[in-house]
């Protein structure tokens, strides 16, 4: 066996024999302060079919905050080099023979990091302002003019909305259309979509000119592989979001510095706090209507005659995948998503707080 690196920056591997080893399916919360104190661990993956050893690294680095060495081992396939990546993965234990692979997986995703380097500094150039100033500066300027300073000035080519076709999804479009039409548009189709939502989709596109919208799919081999059956969300929501939605954006999403969301605090839970400008990663996201009110939205719907996502007059107050979403209840606008889980996010939005230099 030996270990094939999956990043390209930051502590060189410790030069430990053998890491203290964690099953992939052993659940974030019974982790004790011994495990977190190590400076470096192994997760086991059961088998590649398994997706528990990703969420459990992506709880380590996002909500525990590991900041130790993560190593990859077990049933993998080369095919899993980005996400294991991508949810915090230093390195992958490999068996000799399958190193070409692996290197080429590797490989795939070291010029697409590049490319994302030579966008980061055009996100991080911004004549030396920092996220914070940039928030200082946007909450000084209407949803308008934000979009504007940033679709024609700020980060032109190196801008894309992010949007689900849900039930505001016509408001962001709207507004970025205006500017541009042919602003990149990234549509996750997980498959498990309600068909409402994807007649709204086409519909809503031709209705606003939207002339570069970029549909997103599952690999069909990863799908095969962790979902023949088509029920892994019965079993394992966060497994089955990273497959249908996490892992299918993160390549797609990597060509460009800026994501649009539509994503607001009113929606509540983990958005309650949300700014206009965060960083994820090495990119991005910026949420234009972070403080919009639903009265808000309600008016510019109405204003500019913009028609309703098919499920709106049903009680969807905000969609995603049809198993997953049902009509919203009192408790807020998501109350629908993965209603009676304690999950609230789907996973393609993971903030971190980093100062941008
Ligand atoms: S929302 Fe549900 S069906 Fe869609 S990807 Fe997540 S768990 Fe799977």
């Amino acid at each position: 066996m030996t270990a094939l690196l999956l990043r390209t920056e930051g502590a060189p591997a410790p030069e430990l024999p053998t890491l203290p080893q964690v099953p992939g399916e052993t659940l974030w919360s019974t982790l004790g302060p011994e495990t977190l104190a190590a400076p470096a661990l192994e997760i086991a993956f059961p088998s590649f079919k398994d997706g528990r050893g990703f969420t459990l690294a992506r709880e380590l680095r996002d909500r525990l905050g590991y900041q130790g060495w993560l190593r990859a081992s077990g049933d993998l396939l080369p095919d899993q080099a980005t996400h294991l990546r991508d949810v915090g993965f230093d390195d992958v234990l490999i068996n000799e023979n399958s190193t070409a692979a692996w290197e080429r997986a590797a490989m795939r995703f070291k010029q697409r990091l590049q490319r994302v380097a030579a966008h980061d500094h055009r996100a991080r150039g911004l004549s030396g302002d920092t996220v914070e100033g940039l928030n200082a500066h946007f909450a000084t300027l209407e949803t308008e003019a934000i979009l504007e300073e940033s679709l024609l000035r700020r980060w032109p080519g190196a801008i894309a909305v992010l949007s689900s076709f849900g039930a505001e999804a016509a408001v962001t479009l709207h507004l970025a259309a205006q500017l541009d039409r042919f602003i990149p548009v990234l549509f996750l189709d997980t498959g498990k979509l309600f068909p409402e939502t994807l007649a709204y989709q086409k519909a809503l596109a031709r209705r606003l000119g939207l002339g570069n919208i970029r549909l997103i799919k599952p690999a069909p081999a990863a799908l095969a592989a962790a979902d023949p059956l088509g029920d892994l969300w019965t079993r394992d929501c966060n497994a089955c979001c990273a497959l249908r939605k996490v892992a299918p954006l993160a390549p797609e999403a990597e060509a460009f510095a800026v994501l649009i969301t539509g994503r607001k605090r009113v929606h509540g839970h983990e958005r309650e706090s949300l700014p206009v400008l965060e960083r994820q990663g090495a990119q991005l996201r910026l949420n234009p209507l972070a403080a919009w009110s639903e009265a808000k939205v309600e008016a510019y719907f109405q204003r500019f005659d913009l028609p309703r996502h098919p499920l709106w007059a049903e009680g969807y107050r905000s969609l995603g995948c049809a198993p997953c979403t049902a009509p919203a209840g009192a408790a807020g606008p998501r109350s629908g998503r993965w209603a009676g889980l304690e999950k609230t996010e789907c996973g393609i939005h993971r903030p971190q707080v980093i100062t941008v230099r």
